[in-house]
């Protein structure tokens, strides 16, 4: 009840002021039937207002706690909105999270779009077609999901704790399932002629993409004390890609892999996935200019940008080695350690 009357005094601000002090006095000498009645009318006209999008941004300071996420980002918050409409509508105002949104809503067109013209791609340009759709399709399948669910966390996030709740831990399970869509094509080409580690290095990130989705179903995983934690159990999630990564380098060598294996663009995907999570982790650039970066350049918006940058690069990568395979056909000669 308290976050209604705070967000109705914000929309309606100066010129309800002295109506609302009048109405404090006569408040107090209510009876509770009554205060309990005139409560539920501030409410009701309340959900109204939100309802028709007529309400204002509001500071951190009166946000309730379970939106309390980022306390260096001062002013320009979305008031609690119970009302699903009301948040998809906040989608066209400019707040807090409004560059959250755009930078993963529109990733995610363009994951989309470029899927769809992958998937679509003639199949004379694949060794074996169906097979590649597939390790390229569970790869766009988890970029999609990623940024679907992450632009939809933000719209909704104001909406009320539960519903929070639910869509923070589907941003999360999100992140692991592009993680996990990323090593498939990577691992399917790279260990192409040697399906026995490919298949080894699949089910490893299988059951570490799925701890971690797990883990990321813990109510406490979303707190703000569990930033760290968060940023870490996808960084390292991520970073288990050193393994096979060095499988490759060992039994290939440095020359071949950082050629032919596509080993320079997997280190720039790496380097921007870990500078987004470090950015993420640390609230850079907001903490040194608390109130500056309240809707633009805060470190959530950054870490989206390095976020669609990373897949970006990583679909670049993945599709040398698919066209490299093209190239040479699909036998593997004596040679072929992989
Ligand atoms: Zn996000």
């Amino acid at each position: 009840m308290t976050i209604s009357v705070i967000a109705l005094q914000s929309s309606e601000e100066h010129e309800c002021s002295d109506e609302a002090s009048q109405e404090d006095e006569g408040f107090m000498g209510m009876s509770p039937l009554l205060q309990a009645h005139h409560a539920m009318e501030r409410m009701e006209e309340f959900v109204y207002k939100v309802w028709e999008g007529r309400w204002r941004v509001i500071p951190h300071d009166v946000l309730p706690d379970w939106l309390k996420d980022n306390d260096f980002l001062l002013h320009g918050h979305r008031p609690p909105m119970p009302s699903f409409r009301a948040c998809f509508k906040s989608i066209f105002r400019i707040h807090t999270e409004t560059g959250n949104i755009w930078t993963h809503l529109l990733g995610c067109v363009f994951f989309l779009c470029l899927g769809i013209f992958y998937m679509f791609r003639p199949n004379i340009s694949f060794v074996a077609p169906l097979q590649e759709k597939v390790v390229f399709g569970l790869f766009f399948l988890g970029a999609i999901l990623c940024l679907s669910f992450s632009w939809l966390f933000h719209t909704v996030y104001c909406h009320s704790e539960g519903v929070s709740r639910i869509f923070s831990k589907l941003d999360y399970s999100g992140i692991a399932l592009l993680i996990m869509g990323s090593f498939v094509p990577w691992l399917y080409y790279s260990f192409y002629c040697n399906p026995q580690p490919c298949f080894i290095y699949l089910i490893v990130i299988c059951v570490l993409g799925i701890a971690a989705i797990i883990v990321s179903q813990w109510d406490m995983f979303a707190t703000p004390q569990y930033r760290g934690v968060r940023a870490g159990v996808f960084l390292g999630l991520g970073l288990s890609g050193i393994i096979p990564t060095l499988h490759y380098v060992i039994s290939e060598g440095f020359l071949k892999a950082a050629t032919i294996g596509q080993i320079g663009w997997l280190m720039l995907m790496a380097s921007l996935y870990i500078t987004g999570a470090a950015l993420y982790a640390a609230r850079i650039p907001e903490r040194f200019f608390p109130g500056k970066c309240d809707i633009w350049f805060h470190s959530h918006q950054l870490f989206h940008i390095f976020v669609v940058a990373g897949a970006f690069v990583h679909f670049h990568g993945v599709s040398n080695l698919q066209e490299f395979r093209f190239m040479i056909g699909g036998g593997c000669s004596e040679e072929d350690a992989l």
